[in-house]
């Protein structure tokens, strides 16, 4: 068997200029999400391609998810490949959008231009060079002839970048994730070619609000500021929250190891008046100021305590600061999961580095969220990594790469999981 699966990498290595193209392809479709461009086209791109490969093709559209409109259609892929005998399913699972260019690049960001081992552009890192790097996998496993019990699906999934709502979470909601249908997941989100990535921290985004009382700017002392009253709430965020949320370290691999601890950012600050014609504010003192936090948590915090930790800053306030009224808003909340290390999906994986890469695999976790959350929420489905070429600290960057050779190797670590899982038996 061993020599069988060394000629299917073999074979991967032969199809390196086809992965690149692939890549460049899907580059030089623009699905800059938001708005969700051109989803149709590179979902069809997707679908064309594996069906000449003997996969079946579903286009599915999030219909009613945020953004979905007849100009910019929610459009998913699902290929299904069925093997000979019945089995396991093995899902890849890719996002198709990108997030805007911005600015700061040195190439074109949808031009993927091949440049000293490397595609540049925006997607060859988060994620088309992963997806791509999987098609091709997949392909050269299926063309081998190797018997192959069980299905293969590979899926195209949008707005990732904007939660997922109309990809991996309407198609959760929908079953296509049940473990009935699908046991293994491999996503290949940038993690390193040499990382398994097991789960991410948990997320609440929650708006505050300070209010206060207007009045004219020359005479605040017949008001009361929000803004102030605001000051005052930053004072303890920042001299009590903070370091007791850097005191609290997780088990949780979470790489860098600086975020292996809950974190609290403040996305946003509002306060007073708007300005007026002129760019000058009117003289008033500020009755509203509101601030975003995104705070970070882990498997160990539950999202209760999180909440009541800050709800408790606030009603401190209210009991010692004469004045302080406050509105509190959750506007967004992900819970942290974690995939068995000891599981399937990570074995296969882990493995399959140490025989393609000849090194020992890291395993990590995710600072960030990603479609993750709804496979195992929505889905029900543990068995779920993300696996892929691109690195981590490029994602979202000007002049974003993926290293042809780390495509190549991914693809190959790829192949032989999915082998492995395929014949883990019925
Ligand atoms: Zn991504």
């Amino acid at each position: 068997m061993s020599e069988a699966l060394a000629r299917v990498a073999e074979d991967i290595a032969s199809r390196r200029e086809e992965l690149v193209e692939l890549t460049r392809e899907l580059v030089r479709i623009p699905t800059t999400n938001p708005p969700g461009d051109c989803y149709r086209e590179c979902a069809e791109t997707i679908g064309r391609r594996l069906a000449a490969r003997g996969f079946a093709i579903e286009y599915v559209r999030g219909v009613g998810a945020p953004g979905d409109s007849d100009r910019y259609p929610r459009i998913n892929v699902i290929a299904r490949h069925e093997g000979a005998t019945r089995g396991r399913c093995v899902h890849f699972n890719g996002h198709i959008d990108v997030v805007e260019a911005g600015r700061g690049w040195s190439v074109d960001p949808f031009a993927a231009v091949v440049r000293d081992g490397r595609i540049y552009g925006r997607g060859t890192c988060d994620m088309k060079g992963g997806l791509a790097a999987a098609i091709v996998a997949t392909e050269a496993l299926i063309d081998s002839g190797l018997p192959l019990p069980g299905a293969i699906e590979i899926s195209g999934t949008v707005d990732e970048e904007s939660g997922g709502y109309g990809g991996v979470a309407y198609l959760a909601e929908r079953g296509w994730f049940s473990p009935e249908r699908v046991q293994h997941v491999i996503i290949p989100e940038p993690l390193n070619v040499d990382r398994v990535c097991i789960g991410h921290r948990g997320v609440w985004w929650a708006e505050i609000e300070t209010l206060g009382r207007i009045a004219h700017g020359s005479m605040p002392f017949l008001g009361d500021s929000a803004i102030r009253h605001m000051g005052a709430l930053l004072e303890r965020v920042e001299h009590e929250l903070l370091p007791r949320l850097a005191a609290r370290q997780t088990m949780m691999p979470v790489v860098p190891e600086a975020a292996r601890q809950s974190t609290l950012n403040i996305n946003s600050v509002h306060g007073g008046q708007p300005e007026g014609h002129d760019g000058l504010p009117s003289p008033c003192v500020a009755d509203s100021c509101r601030v975003v936090l995104d705070r970070r948590f882990l498997v160990e915090e539950t999202l209760g305590e999180v909440k009541g930790e800050v709800r408790e800053l606030l009603e401190r306030l209210v009991a010692e600061r004469p004045g302080f009224g406050y509105k509190l808003r959750d506007l967004f909340e992900v819970l942290p999961t974690m995939a068995d290390p000891a599981g399937p999906v990570v074995q296969a994986t882990t493995a399959a580095i140490r025989a393609v890469l000849g090194r020992e695999p890291q395993i990590v976790c995710s600072p960030g969220t990603y479609d993750q959350k709804h496979i195992d929420r929505i889905g029900r489905l543990k068995d779920c990594i993300a696996y892929g070429p691109g690195i981590l600290d490029l994602a979202h960057q000007p002049d974003e790469y993926v290293g042809i050779d780390d495509l190549v190797a991914s693809a190959q670590v790829m192949a032989r999981a999915a082998h492995a899982l395929l014949h883990l038996g019925p």
